[in-house]
């Protein structure tokens, strides 16, 4: 029996840098908080919490701590709120995500009507939304355009998308305006994850995808695996059933860009306990198939 992982599975560079800066800013504080999850994923949540890193989910939680900002990034009248009141601001957000709220902002400035590809409920995608003033359309997929001319049109994407829906949205939107600009705001850890993960769910009887349940990026990588063989998508090590493997030869394994190693690695090493194997790993580098590009 193999068990393999898809190549460049778990923390990407965006998520590793704001742990890091999280880290480094709790040393220096006595308790620091981030408003809203740093990262979509509760283990990591919980680790940081016992070092300082406190969660709170609401503006009058603060009470003047310093403050973190995630790494996919808050709205902008929350970065006006903690100025206007002198809270100190710890800035984590990925640069590739600041990077796409700059495109908002200038796009619409420049006159284009604003599409965003995301889900409006994603907290990355609230706060691009606030730096644009004026109308913006945000869309799941091109299944939910409407049926409306525009004339100039700036599209740009949640950073965590498939680059196939971004693809088809601007196919539909083609005949629908005068004018269009597309900047690929998906990011290329995102892109990177997806194909090796597809390319490994190809070739498994089964896919186990490891990420929060509220992790936009994990519940991707699920979406694309369950197209192509059986796949669970969990949390933790503990909610493996031994009973997924029986008369499965290839076992492929995924994580999302937020889940952290040592999950990962515990994850490895109960299916091999599953399935009668005692080599168990250290490292996530240990695991047939990682690979970091
Ligand atoms: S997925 Fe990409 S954009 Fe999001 S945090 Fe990671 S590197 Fe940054």
């Amino acid at each position: 029996m193999n068990v393999r992982i898809a190549k460049n599975s778990g923390f990407c560079f965006g998520v590793k840098r704001a742990i890091k800066i999280a880290l480094e800013a709790s040393k220096k504080n006595h308790e620091i908080v981030t408003l809203g999850s740093i990262i979509h994923n509760p283990q990591m949540v919980a680790k940081l919490e016992s070092e300082g890193i406190i969660k709170v989910d609401n503006f009058d939680q603060i009470k003047k701590r310093p403050t973190i900002i995630r790494s996919h990034g808050v709205k902008k009248e929350i970065l006006d709120e903690l100025i206007k009141n002198d809270i100190e601001i710890i800035n984590a957000t990925c640069p590739y995500v600041s990077k796409t709220q700059d495109y908002a902002k200038s796009l619409s400035e420049e006159g284009y009507y604003l599409i965003i590809l995301g889900d409006r409920d994603h907290p990355e995608v609230k706060a691009l939304r606030s730096y644009v003033d004026k109308e913006v359309l945000i869309v799941a997929n091109a299944d939910e355009l409407e049926d409306k001319q525009f004339k100039k049109i700036g599209i740009i994407s949640q950073t965590t998308r498939r680059v196939e829906d971004l693809q088809e949205l601007v196919k539909k939107l083609v005949p629908k305006c005068h004018e269009m600009r597309v900047i690929n705001t998906i990011c290329n850890a995102t892109t990177v994850r997806q194909n090796s993960t597809l390319n490994l769910a190809k070739v498994s009887d089964i896919m186990i995808v490891i990420g929060g349940k509220n992790s936009s990026n994990t519940k991707m990588l699920a979406k694309i695996c369950e197209s192509f063989v059986k796949t669970y998508h969990i949390e933790i090590a503990c909610e493996i059933n031994k009973k997924w493997f029986i008369n499965k030869q290839n076992i492929g394994l995924t994580a999302g860009a937020s889940t952290p190693d040592w999950v990962i690695v515990e994850v490895y090493n109960h299916i091999l306990e599953c399935v009668g194997n005692i080599n168990k790993v250290e490292n996530i580098e240990d695991i047939p198939g990682f690979r970091e590009d």
